[in-house]
């Protein structure tokens, strides 16, 4: 059991190979089964609702969709062109979550805890991922509880070479960065670069907008700029040692630089003057004031030559590079950030991105459907993301970075036992 700081579960976050290398030996073992004959793929296949019939739960029914050749970032086709019927003496629900369905993030949003639903977000997961299995589960008489956890990252930029409908890439940010919203106001304590993530959200949404901005030097890009994404890792994509070492090197990893260049969420300008006509025009609001700016990232770049510093952040900092891994490829050396030697400056809009669903069917510990009264449903099962990663919820409300394949496979492993006993 953790005790304080630190945890004792198994955790899938920066992997070896990512998610194409995660995936590797769950593909082998799925190939080897349609070869014995044990497993087959229904593509274009949609379910739209679950058969019950004798009070269990028998089959699905669902549309054929056309055959689809969609490039990158567009939706593929949804066009019916047939229908089908599979009965079964048991159906698992595993149709991940919901934030590839931003109207239904929204009606979930937990206003008591977080005011009103952002308006503009961006998509950190593809758009097939659109919680609609959750109706229809609903439909057949099982439960949807925690609707309202969700998981969201306050570190959002749209990615210039998107994958899916407004893909947005989550930038893991170092310790430096100046982080303020969309008034220039830094961010308070809590809501440093990479800390807390809930509290940060809660903060943002109180200040009447939907994003923030990091406000960086050259030099902190280059050391501290880390983005989520397996495009976005080619080396621990690829697992090649050397190019990981690299990440040591002076410079910009090449996927830094080009959303530096072509990302629009992205300014990059000689003198703070430029920059928050920068930043000004990207949002068309004016709401940010060049002297209140400039003033407050003249506060933070005083303290850095005082090491008895009450400014948390810059304490924050030094402390992380006490450890050799960060300060070797997270964590800039402590520089003034107007300091024209390191120069461009760079100003970063930051969306509210989707990610997960911690919420979703109710089910018991093996894995069975319940319904609004607690009863399992004969024959209906739920793993995955669409079962709150497990239970309906089993994340609670705060959610630990990289614990979420965890419950995916965990959850499913015990609903196929569970089906297979049962049947
Ligand atoms: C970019 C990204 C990074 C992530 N990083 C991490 C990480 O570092 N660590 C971690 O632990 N977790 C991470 N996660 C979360 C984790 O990957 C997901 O929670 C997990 O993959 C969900 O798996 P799943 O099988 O439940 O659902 P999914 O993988 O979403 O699969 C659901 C499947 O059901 C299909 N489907 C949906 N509705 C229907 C229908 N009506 N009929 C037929 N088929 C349907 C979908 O097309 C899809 O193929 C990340 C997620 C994303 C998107």
């Amino acid at each position: 059991m953790a005790n304080g700081h630190g945890n004792s579960v198994p955790r899938f976050h920066i992997t070896w190979g990512t998610g194409p290398g995660l995936v590797a030996p769950f593909e082998r073992r799925v190939r080897e089964g349609v070869e014995r004959g044990l497993v087959g793929f229904c593509l274009r296949h949609q379910v739209d609702e679950i058969i019950t019939s004798d009070g269990r739960v028998s089959g699905v029914r669902g549309s054929l969709l056309e055959e689809s050749n969609a490039e990158r970032a567009v939706k593929s086709s949804r066009e019916v062109v047939g229908e089908f019927f599979f009965s079964a003496g048991a159906v698992i629900v595993s149709s991940g979550g919901i934030g590839g369905n931003h109207d239904l993030e929204r009606k979930n949003w937990p206003r008591d805890r977080l005011g009103e639903p952002p308006k503009n977000m961006v998509s950190g997961v593809p758009h097939h991922v659109d919680g609609r299995m959750l109706g229809i589960t609903n439909q057949a008489g099982g439960s949807i509880i925690n609707s309202d956890r969700m998981w969201h990252y306050t570190e959002g930029v749209k990615n210039w070479d998107p994958i899916w409908p407004q893909h947005g890439i989550r930038v893991l940010p170092g310790p430096s960065s100046f982080w303020c919203d969309a008034e220039g106001y830094r961010m308070p304590v809590s809501c440093l670069p990479g800390y807390d993530t809930l509290s940060t959200l809660s903060h943002i949404m109180q200040s009447g907008y939907d994003y923030s901005w990091f406000v960086l030097s050259q030099s902190i890009i280059e050391k501290e700029f880390a983005l989520s994404g397996s495009e976005q890792n080619p080396d621990l994509t690829g697992k090649s040692v050397l190019k990981v070492l690299q990440r040591a090197k002076k410079g910009a990893p090449a996927q830094v630089e080009a959303f530096k260049q072509k990302g629009e969420d992205f300014i990059v300008r000689d003198t703070i003057e430029e920059l928050v006509e920068g930043m000004n025009a990207l949002t068309g609001e004016n709401l940010i004031r060049l002297d209140h700016l400039r003033g407050q990232l003249e506060a933070r770049d005083r303290e850095i030559e005082n090491t008895y510093t009450k400014d948390l952040q810059i304490a924050a900092l030094r402390v992380t590079r006490n450890y050799i891994g960060d300060r070797l490829i997270r964590t800039a050396k402590p520089h003034r950030i107007l300091d024209p030697k390191h120069r461009p400056l760079i100003a970063v809009r930051l969306n509210i991105l989707t990610r997960k669903t911690l919420g979703g069917i109710h089910t018991d510990l093996s894995s069975r459907v319940l319904d609004t009264s607690g009863n399992a449903i004969e024959g209906l099962y739920a793993a995955g993301e669409a079962a709150g990663f497990g239970g309906g919820g089993m994340h609670g409300y705060n959610a630990l970075e990289g614990t979420f394949l965890g419950g995916c496979i965990f959850s499913g492993r015990i609903a196929g036992r569970a089906a297979a006993e049962a049947g």
